[in-house]
């Protein structure tokens, strides 16, 4: 093997040529990267390239005795320690000893360390001690899946090298080009399901290509491929998603039982499932490009952007995740996937919460208007948002808003008639289980946080809520809507009020200074609440 055999990391293997003909060799690489992508192999062709007795053309000869010892694993200069075995911690311990010596037939003492990141605290430390002050004969190299587990003070001493993920026609090729030298035909498409199946990893992707060379023998055929490999067509799961757009539940449960009997297993076919909306995912977020999808099912996706949102799809993935990840302690796995689709199909699509607040007060004719987007092609007489102006329309259009922005009420159809009672704390507090009821209607969560909050005065136009929950994230998401809760206050009770949210003074006070439970602020867990719209349980 040699340097050029490793497919898809030229980045690396060039600069370790170069290094070792300018020599200018450093005493720590560290090869990051995902699993079976070439890294523990590079390691082996560095050493073999110092250690070679004949090394021309940027390459080791692979033939003298240290080249045969290395490929072999008996080599005395060359020490491959995997950190996952039993974390290090002897062979680190005798390494500092051992660094004392000079190589036996070799130019270098070199240390293999695979999966570095599992060592041992211990082992790490007697590591850094050598790698403070190598002696100039010894070389380490290092290789990790996890490269944010290793201590800085090591990643210091190192150069670093990150090796890619590689791409499906890196895989394709290198696959082809095995097959070709066994006299074996294939076809591409063959070799391209197998490469997605290994999701990057070239040793996947070859131990794959194994059982079905196994199972094959001489014609590599796509149907046996997708067989042995369990594969489930796209065009399946574009089925199933369609029913479930569609909310077709029969549609659903026969697709299942096709799928079901046909021996799929279960979480086979919940992680395609998964995948293949990932997929679609970056179909919607303009990065088709990145993925291999069936041209139906891109087309169709963009044809209806509005009975399947991204959202939705991130709804969606984060619901089969959640499955997943219960999958196997789950007794009767097939009830549990009817019950899974059959709850997707029944979900409502996604409705940004602050574009469904901000339409709560807009007339109910401009609400088909954004409905209708991309029908517009074949009803031409519905106005659209981007359509181009028509003749009458768009003034009327114009108007409306202008109206809704001046003039106080423009009168919307559904409007509660003008109350004659008296504006004062007791008409309020009778009306406002109503509006607690509507804002639930519009949104839980919201209605969730003002549960039990108590209405303590008003005065000058100013309603004084008192609210019982009152952790930081919750009194934020109020005071953001609290616009849209007036405005429902507004149309429910047909008054308009300014409402402010009193908390608890000690508790607003000194919250943020409060260590009690500070992860439940963090801007990240507030975002993921508020695209799922979820709420912290516990
Ligand atoms: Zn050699």
């Amino acid at each position: 093997m040699v340097f050029e055999g490793i497919t898809g990391q030229q980045h690396v293997t060039r600069t370790l040529q170069n290094a070792i003909r300018l020599n200018r060799v450093a005493h720590g690489y560290l090869f990051t990267g995902p699993r079976g992508i070439g890294k523990t192999t590079a390691a082996r062709i560095l050493a073999k390239s110092l250690n070679c007795q004949n090394y021309k053309d940027d390459n080791p000869c692979g033939i003298c005795v240290n080249c045969v010892e290395i490929t072999e694993g008996r080599s005395i200069d060359v020490l491959e320690i995997d950190g996952a075995s039993n974390r290090g911690i002897d062979e680190i311990r005798d390494l500092r000893e051992a660094v004392k010596y000079h190589p036996a037939t070799g130019k270098y003492r070199i240390y293999i360390i695979d999966e570095v990141h599992m060592l041992t605290h211990q082992a790490f430390n007697a590591l850094l001690k050598t790698l403070e002050e190598p002696p100039p004969h010894v070389i380490f190299i290092m290789a990790t899946t996890d490269p944010q587990k290793i201590p800085l003070t090591i990643l210091s001493r190192t150069q670093r090298f990150d090796f890619k993920r590689l791409t499906t026609e890196d895989i394709v090729t290198y696959l082809g080009s095995i097959l070709t030298r066994e006299g074996l035909s294939y076809d591409g498409n063959t070799l391209e399901l197998i490469a997605a199946k290994a999701d990057g990893s070239m040793r996947d992707s070859l131990s794959l290509l194994d059982q079905v060379i196994a199972y094959c023998e001489n014609n590599i055929e796509e149907s046996i491929v997708k067989d042995v490999l369990g594969i489930i067509e796209d065009s399946l799961y574009h089925e199933l998603l369609t029913a479930i757009c569609n909310s077709n539940y029969n549609a659903l449960l026969i697709k299942i039982s096709e799928i079901v009997d046909s021996g799929y297993s279960i979480p086979n076919f919940i992680t395609g499932f998964n995948a293949f909306l990932r997929k679609c995912l970056f179909v919607l977020t303009d990065q088709t490009d990145k993925v291999r999808l069936n041209k139906t099912v891109i087309t169709w996706l963009l044809e209806n952007d509005q009975i399947v949102s991204r959202l939705d799809l991130l709804r969606m993935i984060d619901i089969i995740l959640k499955f997943e990840s219960r999958l196997r302690y789950i007794q009767q796995p097939r009830v549990a996937l009817e019950a899974l689709l059959l709850k997707l199909a029944a979900m409502d699509s996604s409705v940004l919460i602050s574009e469904l607040l901000a339409n709560q007060g807009k007339s109910v004719k401009q609400q088909p208007v954004r409905k209708n987007k991309s029908a517009a092609g074949t009803s031409q007489n519905t106005p659209t948002a981007d359509a181009p102006p028509s003749i009458a329309k768009p003034l009327h259009v114009e108007k409306q808003k202008a109206d809704h922005i001046s003039e106080p009420e423009p009168e919307p159809l559904n409007r509660p008639k003008e109350t004659s009672d008296p504006l004062n704390l007791e008409f309020i507090s009778a009306k406002w289980p109503a509006v607690l009821e509507k804002i639930e209607l519009i949104n839980y969560k919201i209605a969730h946080f003002l549960q039990g909050s108590e209405l303590l005065h008003f005065t000058g136009g100013q309603l004084d809520i008192q609210l019982n929950n009152e952790n930081g994230f919750t009194v934020r998401s109020l005071e953001k809507d609290k616009s849209a809760i007036e405005e429902i206050f507004r149309e429910v009770t047909g008054t308009s009020v300014r409402i402010k949210f009193r908390s608890n003074p000690l508790q607003t006070n000194q919250g943020a200074a409060k260590p009690v439970e500070p992860e439940r602020d963090h801007p990240l867990l507030l975002d993921v609440i508020e695209k799922f719209n979820g709420e912290i349980i516990r």
